[in-house]
């Protein structure tokens, strides 16, 4: 089978490698529909942190299950599932509170020494913990609805995290910092599931400002840094937002959330800080403020975004603007690099 295989920072090969076989009991195999480019693989593409030379790439993938262990039960061949960026047994402590991503017996896909979701077949650790079935299967889903499940498979359901870190609820005021893929897709989570009646989107692009409209945002603010903090309080009557989204994890990113931020607000925090902004505490203890943070447990989600996806309820494949065949996956990750695209869907 063929599949992206990281070699060093900006170069991305597809190569052979031996199809994948069931090791435990509780795998499965299942072959790739779609997969994507997650913004958190261009870290390791742009140099800025080390991923090991050879390694296989990708974690977020539909498909159809071809084979299942033993011990799966509840998936079976021919299931058309989505499958969160990692896996989980949801069966241990953590998975039973939803915080999935910190499964005892959880992995990360693409990580070093498993599979990657970018490539043609994938072994599924925890198969009945992990995978979702879409009801029907691949039969009763057109293929126009494959970029709406790839997304669940991350950025919708992180993006949706977010705003449930933030404590938004129906009615809230919303701000979202961050406008890739995730910040996207918070406002499409605060708004069309959590029931938000207002939604800032901090955006100083405006194809992504649009996409961010479109997805329910209500005022999009297109400046950043302390310009940025002074408009969204301009439209707040000077008070700032109870809840926050932060998408980003940069050091200006945390300083425009705390500066934007109501007095007893609240942060929610879902992007993933590789560069360590040193958050500085006083401002927060002096605001009130409230931060939570989480690796967003996707498959907590799964279930209820998949019926939304299937009955037409949201469409989070939006965040897809580019879309070639594996073979390019290289044109993907620079598209993304430069920023030409917001998240390049992967056609095995
Ligand atoms: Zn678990």
């Amino acid at each position: 089978m063929r599949a992206a295989i990281y070699q060093a920072a900006g170069t991305v090969e597809v190569r052979d490698v031996p199809d994948p076989v069931i090791v435990e009991p509780t795998d499965a195999i299942v072959r790739v529909v779609r997969a994507c480019i997650c913004g958190s693989d261009l870290w390791a593409y742009r140099g800025v942190i080390d991923r090991p030379a050879g390694s296989r790439l990708g974690h977020e993938f539909i498909g159809i299950v071809e084979e299942v262990g033993a011990a799966v039960a509840v998936i079976r061949p021919g299931d058309f599932v989505v499958a969160p960026f990692q896996w989980s047994d949801n069966t241990c402590p953590a998975c039973r509170d939803g915080i999935q991503t910190r499964c005892v017996n959880g992995g990360t896909f693409g990580a070093a020494g498993t599979d990657g979701g970018q490539g043609e077949i994938v072994r599924v650790p925890q198969a009945d913990g992990t995978l979702v079935a879409v009801p029907g299967g691949q039969a009763a889903t057109g293929p126009d609805l494959y970029p709406a499940l790839l997304a669940l498979s991350d950025v919708a359901a992180t993006g949706l995290h977010g705003a449930v870190l933030s404590g938004a609820r129906a009615g809230s005021t919303v701000a979202v910092v961050g406008d890739g893929a995730v910040g996207l897709s918070a406002v499409l989570g605060a708004r069309a599931v959590l029931g938000a009646e207002r939604v800032i989107l901090i955006s100083t692009h405006e194809d992504r400002a649009a996409l961010g409209r479109d997805f329910g945002a209500t005022d999009v603010v297109a400046a950043r840094g302390e310009e940025g903090v002074a408009a969204v309080r301009d439209l707040t009557q000077g008070l700032g937002v109870r809840h926050v989204v932060e998408a980003v994890g940069t050091p200006d990113s945390w300083d425009m959330c705390v500066g934007m931020a109501r007095v007893g607000g609240s942060i929610g925090a879902v992007g993933v800080p590789h560069t360590t902004p040193q958050l500085a505490l006083f401002p927060l203890l002096r605001a009130h403020l409230t931060v939570s943070l989480g690796i967003a447990p996707v498959r907590r989600y799964l279930p209820g975004l998949v019926a939304r996806v299937a009955s037409g309820w949201i469409d989070p494949g939006r965040v897809f603007d580019l879309t070639l065949p594996l073979e390019q996956v290289s044109d993907g990750y620079l598209a993304m690099a430069q920023r030409r695209s917001i998240k390049t869907m992967l056609v095995p």
